[in-house]
């Protein structure tokens, strides 16, 4: 799927975007809506007391109902301008099109963040690379809100492609149809695919969109980290009970202070000696096993593909499906006794189930174009 990607995309390091501090991780916080000026300067300097630098607040909301607060747009720049030159913070707000943009770059507003309902539209994200260029303000990607990758990696790159060096993305969890305690539900293989991706690209969380209740906020704040990303973006308010959007997820400064101060911080990499010989051990471990894991599937699908040459021989359809469940069952069993989660035996027998099944297909097929140009000649 990434195989058209211009791995040459070179990424501006988020140490030299002028926006964070050196510390990870790197926190951008504030309230989900900038309602009034008061309410902008009151949460900024909480803020600022805790230690943050990068304050957000959304100006322009994409709700998703209608009469409902849609932010205070425009106006809202001058109480940015204000966060700005009262508390030396850093600070962002959401673009949705390319007059958002002209107007936050002519306010100098300091980093823009694209929505996840805009990343999810590729004439938007198109309007607003091509208003950003020339424009040197780092940008960062949420996810779309479906779980698609490919509108994700998309907008990245007309981002880049405009000329953006400074970007980042910020994973805030996918909507679901399954309930699920989270607001949004994480698909963390995604965002370590992308991250995988596009090295050099600063990776955030955004657990106030993702769990949708502050309940949830350090659980996943704390998994982020775990997993080696690089920041979070959480919502915070001075007053979170009356806040005219996503009340139930926002924080007061002080207890996103408490928070963040209770996350344990992981470090990407160690010095040590002793810690490099051991892991390096454990690699090597991991690399020998991986490649015994393949030596084993190669020869399960050449058993496969002589099974599929004998019912080929017989007449005999591919799928038994009574066969495949016992067989599932009986490995689910054996794996649990091995402390192999149920869901990871079923995922990895399912793939290898596929697998088999179409190279069982290809060698019916084989024999079917066989009997076709056979017939021909
Ligand atoms: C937001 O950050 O305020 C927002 C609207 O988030 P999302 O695009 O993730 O829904
Ligand atoms: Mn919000």
């Amino acid at each position: 799927m990434d195989s058209h990607i211009d791995r040459r995309y070179s990424f501006v390091p988020v140490e030299e975007w002028g926006i964070f501090p050196e510390a990870r991780p790197l926190v951008i916080a504030g309230p989900c809506s900038a309602e009034t000026e008061m309410q902008v300067l009151e949460t900024a300097s909480g803020l600022k007391d805790i230690g943050i630098d990068v304050f957000r607040a959304g100006l322009w909301k994409p709700r998703t109902h209608p009469n409902t607060f849609e932010g205070v747009g425009s106006a809202g720049l001058e109480w940015l301008r204000q966060v700005r030159v009262r508390t030396g913070m850093r600070v962002c707000t959401e673009v949705a099109s390319g007059k958002h943009v002209a107007e936050c770059v002519a306010a100098g507003v300091d980093m823009v963040w694209i929505g996840a309902r805009t990343t999810a539209n590729p004439f938007l994200v198109q309007e607003i690379a091509d208003a950003l260029k020339g424009v040197d303000i780092p940008v960062l990607v949420k996810n779309p809100a479906t779980p698609d990758m490919d509108l994700w990696v998309g907008a990245v790159e007309r981002l880049a492609q405009a000329g953006v060096r400074k970007l980042g993305a910020i994973h805030r969890g996918f909507s679901t149809f399954e309930r699920i305690p989270y607001r949004n539900s994480p698909d963390w293989r995604l965002a370590i695919q992308l991250k995988g991706m596009f090295p050099g690209m600063p990776f955030f969380c955004d657990p106030s969109h993702l769990g949708g209740d502050r309940k949830y906020i350090r659980e996943i704040s704390q998994r982020s980290l775990d997993l080696g990303l690089d920041g979070l973006m959480i919502e915070s308010h001075c007053r979170p009970a009356c806040a005219l959007s996503d009340p139930a997820q926002q924080l007061t400064p002080e207890e996103l202070g408490r928070m963040l101060e209770s996350l344990v911080v992981r470090r990407q990499d160690s010095d040590s000696r002793e810690y490099r010989e051991n892991i390096d051990q454990l690699r090597a471990r991991i690399d020998a096993l991986d490649d015994s894991l393949l030596e084993i599937l190669g020869s399960r699908m050449d058993v496969s593909r002589q099974i599929g040459e004998y019912k080929k021989d017989n007449n005999i359809a591919i799928l038994q499906t009574s066969r495949w469940d016992s067989l599932l069952e009986n490995a689910i069993s054996r794996g649990a006794g091995y402390g192999l989660p149920a869901s990871f035996v079923r995922t990895i027998f399912n793939a290898i189930h596929e697998a088999s099944v179409q190279v069982q297909n290809e060698i019916l097929a084989g024999d079917d174009a066989g009997q076709e140009s056979g017939g021909n000649s």
